[in-house]
């Protein structure tokens, strides 16, 4: 091969025979389904058709110019049109070249035409023949040194022809999971005699891939419990007062179930890692706080770890409300306090009379010394890494430690990012709750809308109004919910409007929800800061101005203000009418239903796991083969083969498991970086 094509590939990321073998085509094309020209009428999907360039020209000028190949097939004339990089597809496009052509027809001027379809080469004695054709990924590089797709493919056939591969997984696995071994799932992959065999060949590297990653993570969750020693906790009297004197209302029994798994991991002598999910509303803060106060009960401090400031703060209000009375010691632990106020909650911390630490991740810095650290609560909100989560289980005493996400997760998902830590769920909201329900309404409606927030008021209801707020720092968005604000004030000046935003001080933040949680105030306009925490059961109507602009899960979270009271719940979706596809979905999803679980699977396939957890450092490992959203299955057959596995033969010492052992070492050699940080 030739240095500048073999730099092309480097560039492109193939550096080795094996990357090529790995490099998977993107589709394929099914000479069966091929059209003839003739029969082609203009549609929205997609089809194929393969052909001869007859001719090629540019036709008009600046912005319109633009190249036409003419293609024969025998049957008919097609068009294929380009309006970018004339150069390059004029000196691809060679008349009595054969190519296959993909994309959309369209009938112009009554002519069948394609714009931008994709092209490939078809190699002159493959033109008539059938079978399917892989169609591979490229890059700029590549096509600069023309390393076509017939090339990529006569390179790949050759390694497959004269190469012979090892299978490296046990017989017995293969039989099991009913996959094809390795040079037959790559044949099958590149070489397909038919359409279903390249699924067969993928399925075959998606559940290897997922199974060594189950089993890296059954590898650690081992190592670490072998390390750790479990802290033995047991409730005393804080927790029971708490339970019985303190909460105003009896735990839902998807509370009681949860606090019972909790206090069964605090007796098991292992360390407990474990994620506690619900719906929104469903009340994981006090599951937390009980599992904090056996802590404290059995002579341990308690931590509690927020994203960020706010949402600090306002865990350690809810926690003094509560735990004030019984004489615990609360310190708040923040980035920026001042430098004595924070030596002074240090030395608490480190002297043990600090008996309840809520914070941000200021927490779990190394200058932060507990006396005796027996339980540690993340509140999620899905953006805390894997490494903040494991630098808590090492803290002193390798304290207990409970993640409580924010929004449901969807299983795959969890089963991927959380697959070190076990999982329970609360079932159902406490009682009271109705479901609310939810409209969607256009500008045209407003004046519908606000007649019915006339008689929700008048009726002694309380109405939030939500505008979207991107970014604080956008003061576009802060003028809608000031212009809104203004505008309800005076459409509804018999009542009292609030306004609440995030670049208010606290102190005058505090007394507008006051006032609107007295019910002083009628309609409170805010940006999302009311998103989380907040709680007037009073309130029973939520508007969202701009529903387009919001995420699923933030919808779900606001939607979760309302319906906690006596009154029937609205929650009414101002949307604009021309919106993108994905924002229908949402709105569309919010409108159908109210489980949180389900919304979490919409939000997920909308916008892909790494946008779904918030931020590209989720965590989440780079998955080569598998896609954790498609493959969910697997993803969670293979977390329970992993276990039969290891169960059976932890170190992979079994004669049996020879090749497993050897592949699984260098799975997790390579993903080192990741899992160093479980
Ligand atoms: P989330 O699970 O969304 O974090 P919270 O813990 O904030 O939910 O609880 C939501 C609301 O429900 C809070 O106002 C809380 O006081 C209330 N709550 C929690 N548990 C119960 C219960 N068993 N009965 C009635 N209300 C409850
Ligand atoms: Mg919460």
């Amino acid at each position: 091969m030739s240095p500048v094509r073999l730099e092309a590939l480097r560039l492109s990321g193939i550096e080795s025979t094996a990357d090529l073998l790995y490099l998977f085509p993107r589709r394929y094309i099914d000479r069966s389904t091929i059209l003839p020209v003739i029969s082609v009428r203009a549609q929205t999907d997609p089809i194929t058709v393969i052909g001869t360039v007859t001719g090629i020209k540019e036709i008009g000028f600046g912005k319109k110019k633009r190249l036409v190949a003419t293609i024969y097939d025998g049957t008919g004339i097609l068009d294929a049109v380009f309006f970018k990089g004339l150069a390059y597809f004029k000196k691809r496009l060679k008349t009595g070249k054969t190519i296959s052509l993909f994309g959309v027809p369209k009938r112009f001027g009554g002519v069948t035409n394609m714009t931008h379809p994709d092209i490939e080469d078809i190699d002159d004695d493959d033109a008539g023949g059938r079978g399917v054709v892989p169609i591979y990924p490229s890059t700029a590089f590549m096509k600069n040194t023309y390393i076509t797709n017939s090339v990529i493919q006569g390179w790949i056939r050759e390694i497959l022809d004269f190469k012979n591969y090892q299978e490296y997984l046990p017989e017995y696995l293969l039989s099991q999971l009913g996959v094809p071994e390795r040079m037959t799932a790559l044949r099958y992959v590149h070489l397909p005699e038919s359409l279903s065999q390249p699924a067969m060949g993928t399925q075959r590297f998606k559940t290897e891939e997922l199974l060594l990653f189950q089993m890296s993570m059954q590898r650690l969750r081992a190592d670490r419990v072998q390390k750790n020693p479990g802290l033995m906790l047991k409730k005393g009297d804080l927790t029971k007062r708490f339970l019985t004197e303190v909460l105003p209302f009896r735990l839902t029994e998807g509370q009681s179930a949860a606090l019972k798994v909790i206090s069964a991991d605090f007796q098991s002598s292992q360390q407990m890692n474990r994620l506690l999910q619900g719906d929104v509303g469903s009340g994981k803060t006090v599951v937390a706080i009980a599992s904090m106060l056996i802590g404290l009960d059995s002579g341990y401090q308690a931590a509690m770890m927020a994203p960020t400031e706010i949402l600090a703060e306002q865990h350690f209000h809810t926690l003094n409300g509560y735990l004030g009375p019984l004489g615990i010691n609360i310190r708040l632990l923040t980035g920026n306090q001042p430098v004595a106020l924070r030596r002074d909650i240090l030395s608490d911390i480190a002297g043990g009379t600090a008996h309840i630490i809520v914070g941000t991740h200021a927490i779990i810095q190394d200058n932060v010394k507990f006396s005796k650290l027996g339980v540690a609560i993340i509140d999620e909100q899905h953006r805390f890494g894997v490494l903040q989560r494991s630098n808590l289980l090492s803290k002193g005493q390798h304290p207990h430690v409970l993640v409580m996400s924010a929004t449901p997760i969807p299983r795959s998902l969890a089963l991927t990012l959380y697959s070190d830590l076990d999982v329970s769920v609360i079932k159902g909201l406490p009682e009271g709750r109705k479901p609310v329900v939810t409209v969607l309404k256009y500008d045209s409606n407003r004046g519908e809308v606000y007649q019915f927030l006339e008689e929700q008021i008048d009726e002694g209801g309380q109405v939030y109004v939500v505008f979207p707020l991107v970014d604080e720092s956008e003061s576009i968005d802060l003028k809608d919910a000031t212009m809104g604000f203004e505008q309800l004030s005076s459409r509804f000046s018999r009542y009292h409007v609030g306004l609440v935003h995030g670049r208010m001080r606290s102190d005058e933040k505090e007394r507008v929800m006051k006032s609107f949680s007295e019910g002083e105030t009628q309609i409170l306009v805010s940006t999302t800061v009311i998103e989380v925490g907040v709680n007037v059961p009073n309130a029973s109507v939520m508007v969202v101005e701009h529903a387009e602009r919001f995420g699923l899960s933030q919808l779900h979270q606001l939607r979760g203000r309302i319906g906690r009271g006596a009154r029937k719940s609205y929650c009414i979706l101002m949307s604009d009418v021309k919106r993108s596809k994905d924002a229908r979905v949402r709105l569309e999803t919010m409108v159908r239903t109210s489980d949180g679980f389900e919304i979490a699977e919409v939000d997920l396939k909308l916008r892909g796991p790494g946008d779904f957890l918030g931020t590209k450092q989720s965590g989440l490992p780079d998955f080569r083969f598998a896609d954790i959203v498609e493959d969910q299955l697997m993803v969670q057959e293979m977390r329970d083969l992993a276990r039969l596995i290891l169960d059976e033969d932890p170190d992979l010492g079994l004669p049996k498991n020879d090749g497993l052992k050897r592949v699984f070492e260098r799975y997790f050699r390579s993903k080192a970086r990741y899992f160093s940080m479980g």
